[in-house]
């Protein structure tokens, strides 16, 4: 490609509107245009990039099995009503009437739209497993979209329904999925991690996600540092305690009698604790929730926090909230701010951590009031233990039990076993070969396309601009022709091109009639791994320079007896670093 054929608009300036890197310089580099909020235009060399993630991810697919097609964006109310989440999926499903006023949705997924498909096409064991994938755009309606491709409202995404006849198929179809997910992010050239993660919305028992390790990512990871465990915060077990309530009881502090302490103006944890001179680790917060309608206490210790994912799952219920002030009135009797498990009429569940035997400090349920030396079993009952918090650093290993190391990564791509969740509620059946009617066991595989070029630039860069991994890149190559009017340095770039191209690289002439400073900064902005630089100071001694992207220095190399060497060498250093 000849960069004056081409589209790059780049620019120096930081964009206001990007909060994060990898969306400055994706708007910098010329590389996207927003439309409207969380909605982006592909320029020509973004969209290279993308399509350079999808085809791994489609040899992968198809090596792995799956087969492909293409579903639909607009897909009926009904389907959605069936499986239930017309009413569960919330806002960020965008519905519509169409004009016979019949309802329909802009698809954020696949899953009833697949199921609705196999459960008519398929009906016997013998046409099982299946996997079918697509690269498809999404539309999810986020409140605040944000970080350009990182969390737009419409999107591509590969995602894949496996469909199979039993668990131990499922398991089989999973493992293949990791497999090939594990071999895409390689083959993008990415630092990436498997981690344990929460099913959420989209439901089912089991999943991993896909993380790109990198210090500006929005996820946190825990990972142990002994064992491979390694799973994201938001489920990140921690290790229940050895002993029983009863034994931790009598272990720690000895009894003192319960007292009520007059706390005017303390709002926060910090105040109370200062206040009071004990350690946050003394005290118990009391959070009031709604759970599918039930007021729930939740208690967890003052230097902990409490993990909302967990406590939902722990409860079973689908929406789990922050009660709103007059429930909490209802259930303490206090204002908002001094809720404590003494004298509590509500369901109370507590972290393990509270079963301790300490003189906790709590909430005094009264207007500026707190207790103290409140002791569990004597003063507050508790209806059930469970692991309701956010891990810390200072957990162990919920597994073996070693130190555990917090990192940050980006999602890319989860993998869900389903079970029957989806057959279940469309009635995906097929027939053993009893020629009875079993469910189908599912599983669903997701990839976010755009997202994986955004990820590889937030690993990737520096203070010059993007350090593409060659797979994902763009060009491979540029070759900037500093003074394109002389004749020596064209025809030499020109050569240099075609025998480039002829090779199957690809390559970018930069042919502009800009200064070399302008070139050398567009190249570095847009990250293309491997430069070549062909000027006239050069050619005086017969030599033109490679560098690549990502190192400091520079190969001086011998053009005066032709382009042989300059194309074993940069073929030498695709391979390295390919
Ligand atoms: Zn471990």
């Amino acid at each position: 490609m000849r960069y004056t054929k081409y589209f790059i608009p780049t620019y120096r300036e930081i964009p206001a509107e990007a909060e994060v890197i990898s969306h400055q310089l994706m708007l910098r580099a010329g590389l996207i245009r927003k439309l409207t909020a969380g909605i982006y235009t592909y320029l020509p060399a973004g969209l290279r990039s993308i399509r350079k993630v999808e085809n791994i991810v489609r040899e992968e697919m198809n090596r792995a099995g799956a087969i492909e097609l293409l579903m639909p964006a607009v897909q009926p109310a009904e389907l959605w009503q069936e499986s239930g989440r017309w009413d569960l999926y919330g806002k960020e499903l965008l519905r519509f009437r169409d004009r016979h006023n019949r309802e329909a949705c802009l698809a954020p997924t696949h899953e009833e739209v697949i199921t609705d498909l196999v459960r008519k096409e398929i009906r016997s064991y013998k046409q099982l497993p299946v996997n079918f994938y697509q690269i498809q755009t999404k539309f999810r309606d986020e409140i605040r979209p944000r970080f350009g491709l990182m969390r737009g409202r419409e999107f591509i995404m590969k995602d894949a329904y496996s469909f199979d006849v039993d668990e131990e198929g499922a398991n089989r179809s999973y493992e293949a999925m990791y497999e090939a997910y594990s071999r895409i992010f390689t083959r993008c050239g990415l630092k990436f991690r498997a981690v344990e993660a929460d099913s959420g919305a989209i439901g089912g028992s089991y999943s991993h996600e896909f993380m790109v390790l990198a210090e500006t990512g929005e996820d946190q990871l825990v990972s142990c540092m002994k064992c491979n465990y390694a799973a994201n915060l938001e489920k990140a077990e921690v290790k229940a305690p050895q002993a029983a309530p009863a034994e931790a009881l009598s272990s720690r502090e000895d009894e003192k009698p319960l007292q009520e302490v007059e706390t005017p103006d303390i709002k926060t944890i910090g105040q109370l604790s200062d206040f009071l001179s004990v350690g946050p680790e003394m005290l118990i917060k009391t959070l009031i929730y709604v759970a599918d309608g039930q007021p729930v206490a939740a208690l967890v210790r003052g230097d902990h926090e409490i993990n909302e994912t967990k406590l939902k799952n722990y409860l079973g219920a689908s929406i789990v909230e922050l009660a709103p002030p007059e429930i909490i009135e209802e259930a303490t009797g206090a204002p908002t701010g001094f809720a404590g498990p003494v004298g509590l009429k509500v369901r109370v569940v507590a972290d393990y951590a509270i079963q301790d035997a300490r003189n906790w400090v709590t909430g005094g349920n009264k207007a500026d009031m707190h207790l103290i030396n409140v002791r569990l079993g004597r003063d507050f009952q508790v209806d059930s233990f469970a692991d309701l918090r956010v891990i810390t650093p200072q957990d162990p290993c919920p597994r073996c039990g070693g130190p555990i190391h917090f990192s940050r990564g980006i999602e890319v791509g989860h993998i869900f076993k389903l079970g029957t969740k989806y057959s279940k509620a469309m009635k995906a059946h097929y027939l053993d070969e009893n020629g009875e009617e079993r469910l189908m066991v599912m599983g669903c595989y997701g990839i976010g396309v755009g997202r994986t070029v955004a990820a590889a630039i937030e690993q990737n860069h520096d203070e010059y601009g993007i350090i593409f991994p060659i797979p994902i890149a763009p060009f491979e190559v540029v070759i900037l022709a500093l003074q394109m009017h002389e004749p020596e340095v064209r025809e030499t770039a020109e050569r240099l091109y075609s025998d480039l191209v002829g090779k199957g690289v690809d390559v970018l002439l930069d042919d502009r009639d800009e200064r070399p400073g302008v070139k050398f900064n567009d190249a570095d902005l847009v990250g293309i791994p491997i430069r070549v630089t062909v000027g006239q100071k050069g050619l005086k001694n017969g030599k033109i320079e490679i560098r690549l992207r990502n190192e400091k220095e520079s190969y001086q190399v011998d053009v005066s007896s032709g382009t042989f060497e300059v194309i074993g060498i940069i073929q030498k250093l695709y391979d390295s670093i390919h």
